[in-house]
């Protein structure tokens, strides 16, 4: 319907769609890349110990001392380190900060559905790099935009390109801004971070939301080389990260020992989904992330198999279209709930 008083390209843009937030005690949830294990205890003793006058008052506007510890763990300075209320708003504070009004902004596709809903806000055009069922990446070819989003590992996938490649792509995206949507890679066995702080044009972000159990606390986090890092800050909002996600964030950093623990237990129990769901005939690319992407032995279709599993309270993700729809997105749970969903899944497969 036509409103007057909506600007144009929001009442004609539809939006991004997130993955159901199911309550209900027996749901089993995979469809969101939530990490299954509770965040570092030394989370909850901090947020105990939160007083009343902290938050009385704004909170740092810079977030200074959660950069001293991200700078510290990373072995850069604090002006190499910018941080947001979770990673998305990054992704949109980098359109703000990189793209002209007549620029463009690529990314993958498929990958994070979100990229193109940033640029319809922004009224920026996309030129998409289009990738194929095995989602590999081929270098493009007189390609220019302002701002490349680039997910890696990537989602839906969990198909992680190797950083010489990487490395490459970025010299040759050389007159725009790469992005590096690190998302997952503390679920990878290499990541890209020097990238930042080598090349002129590179932004590499991290969050809390995947690998530290923290979705709800909202902070993610991007390096890069001051210049770029100083426009971020230039158009942020002012308190754009609250009081309470600064001091919690500070004490799930600084428990390292927890963060390899849940880690290391995440990787397992998705080597052995990987193992499981081979068994059972389902097609899987090789995962980087918290996350397999599994196609069904035929004559299963993905997206039965995922209606038939909603109807059991096992929430997966399917994404139609042609590279994905044949798929359904798990994401890594605790053994208890991929024994859950592996039996479903026999039960299902069973009588197709
Ligand atoms: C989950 C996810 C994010 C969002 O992270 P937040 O820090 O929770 O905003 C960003 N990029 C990708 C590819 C993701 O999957």
């Amino acid at each position: 319907m036509k409103n007057n008083l909506i600007a144009k390209n929001v009442q004609e843009m539809k939006g991004y769609v997130p993955g159901e937030q199911p309550n209900g005690k027996n749901v089993v949830k995979l469809n969101t890349n939530e990490n299954p294990y509770p965040p570092s205890p030394k989370v909850l003793q901090k947020l105990k110990s939160i007083q009343a006058e902290s938050l009385r008052r704004y909170p740092d506007p810079v977030c200074k001392t959660l950069r001293e510890v991200i700078a510290r763990k990373a072995g850069c300075s604090v002006g190499n380190v910018f941080v947001g209320n979770g990673s998305d708003e990054i992704l949109a504070l980098a359109a703000r900060a990189f793209v002209d009004n007549d620029g463009a902004i690529g990314y993958v596709e498929p990958s994070y559905s979100l990229y193109p809903v940033i640029a319809e806000l922004h009224r920026v055009s996309v030129i998409p790099i289009f990738t194929v069922r095995d989602f590999l990446l081929q270098m493009p070819k007189n390609y220019k935009v302002s701002l490349f989003y680039l997910t890696n590992p990537n989602a839906p996938s969990g198909v992680q390109y190797d950083v010489e490649f990487i490395k490459k792509f970025c010299i040759k995206m050389r007159s725009g801004v790469v992005l590096i949507d690190e998302a997952y890679v503390d679920f990878a066995s290499e990541h890209a971070l020097d990238l930042a702080f080598t090349l002129k044009n590179v932004l590499v972000m991290r969050t809390l939301s995947k690998s530290y159990s923290l979705a709800g606390l909202r902070v993610g986090f991007v390096f890069g080389n001051e210049e770029l890092i100083s426009a971020l800050f230039k158009v942020k909002d002012s308190y754009n990260v609250d009081a309470i996600a600064q001091q919690l964030a500070i004490a799930a950093i600084k428990d390292e020992a927890y963060f390899r623990r849940i880690i290391r237990a995440v990787i397992a129990e998705r080597e052995r989904t990987v193992a499981l769901l081979k068994q059972l005939g389902f097609e899987v690319l090789p995962s980087a992330a918290n996350f397999v992407f599994a196609r069904p032995p035929a004559p299963v279709r993905a997206e039965f198999l995922f209606k038939e599993l909603k109807k059991r309270d096992i929430f997966v993700r399917y994404f139609p279209g042609k590279i994905t729809g044949d798929g359904i997105r798990i994401t890594i749970g605790t053994s208890n709930q991929m024994a859950k969903l592996f039996n479903a899944i026999q039960g299902i497969i069973e009588r197709c």
